[in-house]
C-alpha cells in the first residue's frame, strides 16, 4: 500500500441524490469527502454524522468542472452535482501514526499497523510483533527497534543494516536440540522466526519463537521463556510438570 494517497474534497452548494433502501434528495452547503477507499461522506453543518454517504462503491467517477460525482454500488447510488459555488480540491493524506524520530530523508517517521512510514519519502518498514522502536539511531541514521525473542535484540528498521533473523541466529542457532530426533534446531524466517529441526523434511519438528526472553530449561529439555502472558516452554503444547 502506498504511503500516501489521493483524497477529494468538494465544499459548496451541492445537489446530492441517493437511491437506495432510503431514498433522499438535498440541496445545501456541504462538504464532501472523497476517501482512498473512494468511500463518500457528504457532510453538512449539522452535527458528526454524514446526511449521505455510501462505503466503498464498486465504482466511482468524479469530474471537476463542471462537477459530477457519482458512486455506484449494487443498487445504491450517490449523486452530486453543483448547484451554486463549489470548489473541487485534491489532497495527498498518508497514514496517521505515532511519531518515532526521524528518516534519513529527513522526514517524520510514524508507527502505523505494525509498519514504520516515512511521511515524506515513502520508506515502509515493517517491524516484528512486540517490538518497541527506541531513540536510539542506527549508524546509517534510522532510529533501532528493541524486541525480545529469547534475548533482547536492537536491529535498525532497515534490515539492510543487519537483520533480526541474523541477530536471532547468531545467538540461538543449533542452541537447543530436537525432541524428536537427534537433530538440533536452526533459526529460520517463516513468516515470525521460528526454532526448526535441521533435519526437515525427514522431521518437521519447529516453534515459533516467543515474545520474551529464555529464562533456563525445561523438564524437556527445550528453553522456557519469560512473557507477558507467564513463563512458558517452547514448545507450546509442553504443560509445566
Ligand atoms: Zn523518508
Ligand atoms: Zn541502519
Ligand atoms: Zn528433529
Ligand atoms: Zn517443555
Amino acid at each position: 500500500m502506498p504511503t500516501r494517497t489521493q483524497t477529494h474534497t468538494i465544499a459548496g452548494d451541492c445537489i446530492v441524490r441517493f437511491d437506495g433502501q432510503r431514498e433522499r434528495h438535498q440541496r445545501g452547503r456541504v462538504l464532501i469527502v472523497v476517501k482512498p477507499d473512494d468511500t463518500v461522506l457528504v457532510h453538512d453543518a449539522d452535527g458528526y454524522q454524514p446526511v449521505a454517504w455510501l462505503t466503498r462503491p464498486t465504482d466511482l467517477s468524479l469530474t471537476h468542472d463542471p462537477l459530477w460525482l457519482v458512486a455506484v454500488d449494487g443498487d445504491e447510488t450517490l449523486r452530486v452535482e453543483a448547484a451554486g459555488d463549489v470548489t473541487v480540491a485534491d489532497h495527498d493524506v498518508s497514514d496517521a501514526g505515532v511519531p518515532v524520530g526521524d528518516c534519513r530523508c529527513g522526514g517524520p517517521l510514524v508507527r502505523s499497523n505494525g509498519s514504520v512510514v516515512c511521511l515524506d519519502c515513502d520508506d515502509r518498514f515493517s517491524l516484528p510483533g512486540g517490538a518497541t522502536v527506541i531513540e536510539d539511531a542506527c549508524e546509517c541514521g534510522l532510529p533501532q527497534f528493541r524486541v525480545e525473542r529469547g534475548d533482547t535484540f536492537e536491529c535498525c528498521l532497515d534490515y539492510d543494516c543487519g537483520s533480526l533473523l541474523d541477530a536471532v541466529s547468531d545467538a540461538f542457532d543449533r542452541a537447543w536440540d530436537c525432541p524428536n530426533c537427534d537433530g538440533e534446531l536452526e533459526i529460520l524466517r517463516r513468516g515470525g522466526l521460528i526454532a526448526g529441526c535441521e533435519n526437515y523434511p525427514e522431521c518437521d519438528t519447529g516453534f515459533g519463537i516467543p515474545d520474551g526472553t529464555a529464562v533456563g530449561e525445561c523438564d524437556c529439555g527445550l528453553p522456557r521463556f519469560e512473557t507477558t502472558s507467564g513463563e512458558r516452554c517452547l514448545d507450546t503444547g509442553c504443560e509445566p510438570a
